[in-house]
């Protein structure tokens, strides 16, 4: 087989795949059992599989696809810059025209002094880095004991050991020995899950001041930095209470902290504004970018840092850090290709005046499907809870497994709708049109019914 061969036919490709491939975030003897899905192109929000099904992707890829499928200007793009510069690394003091030209752009559109860029090849790879960089930061101020990280259970940060462990992810943890030292976890803002007699606003500052009862705990001289998504994504899409941000924000300052806001999900577009720290109103001292970076057509992450920041590390002579991938130009053309079209197509000004108020008071009607105790989105992201009884928010005998039917039942039926527990999590391309959201609900409550039939 040669990466060209697109069309052996999909058994020996089932077959070569078990054979040789390990799949992230998978389950082994259940996908061998049913055979792995295979995708073979995609336009707009639409995937198509070797069997040639059509599939509303609800996802966007992995949350990344923010300008949908089959957008060409970026494999023209891609390709001139690999005929003309396919690699040159900006280590040693030496840069390039698109690392050049990304950096620039991404300065403009982050808010406030975030103007400064550390390239990685992913987002975890960007935490990594936000690690390096919160600790190396008091180290140069002369505080080499500040170097904790306060993070929250649930929160997802990437799969490598030190992102994986910012992320409070107990069955991450549970394999290969995490969370890495000096790395702590305060609970989440969810409502729905663990609000109990409180009103979200009440929640939402209990939750907040639970930061800084552990800096009380720990001592502020042992802080660095907190980081958190502004919404949670891969944990359930949890939106927290009004009260909740300005609360964190003003801990952080008020304990001499750095607030690390992980824009992985949020960025570029997802919540209908550039950044979750633009729809919130935040604040970060640094920001991690990637997926909606480059809408996923190339593999790219970073950092945005704050200038007063980047200045102590830049005055502190060699930073000691560094990818090969770093500022890779192929990535970075494509990267600002991709802004250039979410600019010049505004597509995030459409999310936020349009697409998101129609997607949103569609997915409400979602909450009256007897399965859904709760149907909440925030800008293009959203999730529905499942539960066997509304009134009690009760849980199914089972974690997981009702989440897990639906999502196969959706994808048989033509959508592709995650499950994260009973959660069922959408975040579609930010491009999908009114007829495709309407589809999509008919779809997800075509499947709600399914998988409930299928619980009984
Ligand atoms: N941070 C957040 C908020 C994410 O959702 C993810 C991935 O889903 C990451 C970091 C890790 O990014 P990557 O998978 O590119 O390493």
């Amino acid at each position: 087989m040669t990466p060209r061969d697109n069309h052996m036919p999909t058994d020996e490709l089932r077959a070569l795949d078990a054979a040789h491939h390990i799949h992230p975030f998978s389950d082994t003897a259940q996908m061998r059992a049913r055979g792995a899905r295979v995708i073979t192109q995609a336009e707009g929000v639409w995937l198509t599989d070797s069997e040639g099904n059509r599939i509303l992707d609800g996802m966007a890829g992995l949350w990344c696809v923010n300008i949908g499928y089959g957008r060409t200007e970026l494999a023209d793009v891609a390709a001139r810059q690999m005929a003309q510069l396919p690699y040159y690394n900006t280590f040693f003091m030496t840069t390039h025209p698109p690392a050049v030209a990304l950096s620039a752009k991404l300065a403009q559109i982050a808010p406030g002094d975030k103007n400064r860029v550390f390239y990685a090849g992913s987002g975890s790879e960007a935490n990594e880095t936000n690690i390096r960089l919160a600790r190396h930061y008091w180290h140069l101020l002369g505080h080499p004991e500040k170097k904790t990280i306060i993070a929250r259970k649930n929160g997802y940060h990437g799969s490598t050991m030190g992102a994986a462990s910012l992320g409070g992810m107990a069955g991450m943890h549970a394999q290969g020995g995490m969370p890495i030292p000096d790395i702590v976890h305060i609970d989440q803002p969810h409502w729905w899950a663990e609000g109990g007699g409180m009103s979200p606003e009440e929640f939402g500052l209990a939750r907040a001041r639970q930061l800084e009862e552990m800096i009380d705990q720990l001592g502020e001289d042992k802080i660095a930095a907190f980081i958190a998504e502004p919404i949670q994504g891969a944990g359930g899409v949890i939106i927290p209470p009004e009260t909740y941000w300005p609360e964190i924000t003003r801990i952080c300052r008020e304990h001499h902290i750095l607030l690390i806001a992980d824009e992985v999900i949020c960025g570029f577009g997802r919540t209908g504004h550039w950044f979750g720290t633009d729809y919130y109103d935040l604040d970060p001292d640094i920001m991690t970018i990637a997926k909606g970076l480059s809408s996923g057509y190339q593999p790219i992450g970073g950092s945005i840092v704050r200038e007063s920041v980047a200045q102590v590390i830049e005055d502190g002579g060699e930073f000691n850090h560094g990818y090969t991938y770093s500022s890779h130009p192929v990535a970075a053309a494509v990267a600002l290709e991709n802004i250039r079209i979410l600019e010049e197509e505004k597509v995030i000004d459409r999310v936020r005046s349009e697409t998101a108020p129609y997607l949103q008071q569609k997915w409400a009607s979602l909450a009256d499907h007897p399965m859904v105790g709760e149907a909440r989105m925030a800008g293009l992201m959203g999730a529905l809870e499942l539960t066997p009884e509304k009134a009690s928010r009760a849980k199914f005998a089972e974690e997981g497994a009702v989440g897990l039917m639906t999502r196969e039942r959706c994808f048989a039926n033509g959508l592709v709708m995650r499950h994260v527990g009973d959660k069922m999590i959408i975040s579609p391309p930010l491009v999908i049109s009114k007829e495709e959201v309407d589809r999509l609900i008919e779809l997800a409550w075509q499947s709600l019914d399914e998988g409930m039939a299928d619980a009984r």
